[in-house]
């Protein structure tokens, strides 16, 4: 072997995974049709078919149709027909059906791994290690809880049909993640795969039919942006269920508010990925290797923004960079292969597009002179370095292999700029100093924080974000739950249904300062949420208290103000009492869990507060009912700003002397009374406002939900009709709760 040739040849021979058994199955369909009711149907509204390439060769591997609005029709109308039976299957037999379309997926795993690979442009190890067993775990974990549904979640049922849209990066996993936990649930799905990457999610139609799932239980529509509104927007579509960037997001949180449909929201990061001085820097480097080389970068979660304590930076910059020079870039079918293509050329653009942006405003870039393929979609894995806070690179998701750097020197201001985004994916801490690395954790504000790890991620653990991210969960209790809704017994229209609408105008200026000063207020009131369980259930004992001393006064004013009887009015201060001691019970008990998810990782699901919460409460019962939404968000550890409609100016009076005698914080809890219209509107559209309740009309909702849609609040709703407020089940418990709380994941590896 001569020199030169040693220079350049690579430390270990190409090993190449074979495509044959791909390529016959792509061979026999040339053009993909919709997997519809249980069969391949050609597409009525024949729309031109999209051309699916290999991103790491251009090779054209497919047709794939795109589906228009007649086919989604019938796609939804097939899900339709088919969620009755499938509902009222026992969980056994929902079991049985996902335990073996998991078995299929299982034995087809080395295919399926092949033609991920070949679509997607991923290195055939990922493919082989983490996507497919990955989507084997989901499907088993929610063939397992199918089973338990019915026990685990008495008073829930199905939404019915899930429409359900999901990216690129992921394609056969995401698609497990949305299929499986809508299934074990009761739901039909119709699912709509990526563009750039619909094979393996035609590949599981085949399962799915050989699986012998009911005709109708699972369709399948291939399409663009189009299909994918047309989708969501379908009238008989009940739950949507998106996984992709935040724009597109915010899109479908408008093109749904005020439809009714449960909405949930798996959208874009920028995570940080925290380096202290006392961390194990080898093993920091391998964690960043994870968390922003795997899979080309092209990981929600991924860690994109390195934050390391100044004292360090130079001797992990410098070990990043002899790490990657390491790195084998190139064809994603040979296994010694650490990073393949990006998706598509448009991607491939976009990424370094935002590249050269960021260099443009000062970055200074870095690449490692490896061997990197001429023609295909590859990119260089980058490090930024000289990243300014203000920085494209340190602000946008670039969704490919590029690290920003930038250094601390405290943690108070590590977790400052970890917190400097307007999204809150995921985290992760590295530190040797146990103490210090979970007081960095608990401050980042995320959905999930990994301690000396980076993208654990298990079907039986809730996974999500805050902010800008999204909301809802999947995984775990939580990501089942986002697939049933409560069953409607307990539920009353509102008598201000019609009422109590929201004008469309600008708010007038004097509802907005009240509101703007409130939530200033709230949000100054920050320790609440610092707060443990003891000191707020204190606090609301307190507020029990109060009621009780004042009851004969409470019931004086509930008879003046509503009309109703002693013998009602008596009913609902001495319920609303009895809710406040509930919930100081809650404030201790409800903090979250503890499991052993996977070998040497304990995770901790914390109940964490949403924030501020803006709170727009029934006309009746008023007492009960305001403090019935009241009780939940401070037990939690949020801060309320409440509206009360104009006729409870004296109620509202009564309470905030309540509230004094309380002695609750300054800003904790805050009451405003006047049109709730535009009071809603102001506090969905406050930029400090974290969550928004509306329990009034069904037009209150639809503009609570558009207005929160710019900066993707959560929203809870009740559309004219609320809880019976005066029974303990319906008005008190683990709704509220859940809506009161977003959790947080943290994950602690203890054999580190
Ligand atoms: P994207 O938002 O462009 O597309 C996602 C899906 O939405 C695709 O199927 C697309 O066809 C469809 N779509 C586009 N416009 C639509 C519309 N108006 N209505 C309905 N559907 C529409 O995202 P992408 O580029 O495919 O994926 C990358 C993004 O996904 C990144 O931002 C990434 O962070 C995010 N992501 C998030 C998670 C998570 O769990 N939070 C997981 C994976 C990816």
């Amino acid at each position: 072997m001569t020199d030169t040739h040693s220079e350049t040849a690579p430390d270990y021979a190409p090993v190449h995974e074979s495509a044959e058994a791909v390529r016959r199955w792509l061979a026999e369909r040339p053009s993909f049709a919709l997997f519809i009711d249980g069969r391949w149907q050609a597409s009525h509204d024949a729309l031109p078919a999209i051309a699916s390439t290999n991103p790491a060769t251009g090779d054209l591997l497919a047709h794939i149709a795109q589906a228009g609005p007649q086919d989604v029709d019938a796609a939804v109308a097939a899900a339709r027909r088919a969620q009755p039976a499938w509902a009222a299957l026992s969980g056994a037999d929902r079991a049985r059906h996902l335990h073996r379309l998991a078995r299929l997926v299982h034995k087809h795993a080395r295919t399926l791994a092949v033609l991920e690979t070949l679509d997607n442009g991923k290195p055939i190890r990922e493919t082989r290690h983490i996507d497919i067993p990955g989507a084997v775990r989901h499907l088993t974990y929610h063939a397992n809880q199918a089973a338990l549904v019915a026990q685990t979640f008495p008073d829930h049922a199905p939404h019915g049909v899930a429409g359900q849209v999901i990216p690129w990066n992921f394609p056969l996993l995401m698609a497990s993640w949305k299929i499986a936990p809508a299934l074990a649930c009761g739901n039909t799905v119709v699912l709509k795969p990526a563009e750039y990457t619909s094979l393996t999610a035609l590949y599981l139609a085949d399962l799915v039919a050989e699986a012998g799932l009911p005709a109708g239980t699972v369709n399948i529509v291939t399409g663009a942006g189009d299909t994918g509104a047309a989708l969501v927007a379908h009238p008989g579509v009940d739950k949507v269920a998106f996984t992709g960037s935040t724009e597109v997001g915010r899109a479908i949180r408008r093109a749904t508010a005020g439809s009714g449909k449960a909405l949930t929201l798996e959208l874009g990061g920028k995570s940080p990925f925290i380096v202290c001085a006392d961390a194990d820097l080898d093993a920091a480097v391998e964690g960043l290797m994870s968390a922003i080389w795997f899979n080309q970068g092209e990981v929600c979660c991924a860690g994109s923004r390195l934050l390391v304590e100044e004292a360090v930076a130079e001797p992990l910059v410098a070990k990043i960079k002899a790490r990657l020079a390491r790195l084998r870039l190139g064809d994603p079918l040979d296994r010694t292969t650490d990073m393949g293509a990006l998706v598509d050329r448009v991607q491939h653009e976009r990424v370094a597009g935002l590249v050269a942006r960021a260099v443009e405003e000062g970055a200074a870039p870095w690449q490692p002179d490896i061997d990197c393929p001429a023609t295909g979609c590859f990119h260089r894995p980058t490090v930024l370095t000289d990243v300014a806070p203000a920085n494209v690179a340190a602000r946008e998701e670039i969704f490919g292999p590029v690290l920003s750097v930038l250094t601390f020197r405290t943690d108070a201001e590590a977790a400052d700029m970890a917190n400097n985004t307007r999204y809150g994916l995921a985290g992760s801490v590295w530190s040797e100093t146990g103490g210090r690395a979970l007081a960095l954790a608990r401050r980042i504000k995320a959905g999930v924080v990994w301690v000396n790890c980076t993208n654990k991620l298990d079907a039986g653990v809730p996974f999500g974000g805050v902010r800008q991210s999204g909301f809802g969960r999947e995984g775990g209790r939580e990501g089942l739950l986002a697939y049933l809704k409560r069953r409607d017994r307990q539920q009353t229209p509102d008598t201000d249904a019609e009422t109590a609408t929201l004008d469309t105008d600008a708010v007038p200026a004097g509802v907005a300062d009240a509101v703007h000063k409130a939530v200033e207020a709230a949000a100054k009131a920050a320790p609440w949420a610092q707060c443990d369980g003891r000191t707020r259930a204190a606090a609301l004992v307190r507020l029990a208290q109060a009621v009780d001393d004042r009851r004969d006064a409470l019931v004086d004013r509930l008879v003046e103000t509503t009309g109703a009887d002693r013998a009602a009015a008596r009913h609902e201060v001495e319920t609303s009492a009895a809710r406040l001691y509930a919930y100081a019970g809650h404030a201790e008990s409800h903090e979250g869990g503890a499991s052993l998810a996977q070998p040497g990782q304990t995770v901790l699901t914390l109940a964490e507060p949403v924030g501020v919460l803006g709170i727009v409460c029934p006309d009746r019962p008023p007492l009960v009912a305001l403090v019935s939404l009241l009780a939940p968000a401070l037990a939690m550890g949020n801060r309320a700003v409440l509206v009360a409609g104009p006729g409870h100016a004296a109620l509202a009076d009564d309470l905030q002397a309540l509230l004094a005698a309380a002695q609750l914080p300054q800003g904790v809890a805050t009451l405003l009374t006047g049109a709730r219209g535009p009071l809603a509107r102001a506090l969905a559209e406050h930029g400090q406002v974290d969550g928004v309740w509306c329990f009034t009309s069904a037009a209150d909702a639809a503009a609570v939900e558009a207005a929160a849609a710019d900066d993707l609040k959560r929203t809870w709703v009740s559309r004219g009709r609320s809880p019976d407020w005066l029974s303990p089940p319906a008005g008190d418990g683990a709704a509220f709760l859940d809506a009161a709380t977003a959790t947080k994941t943290l994950w602690l590896p203890h054999d580190a």
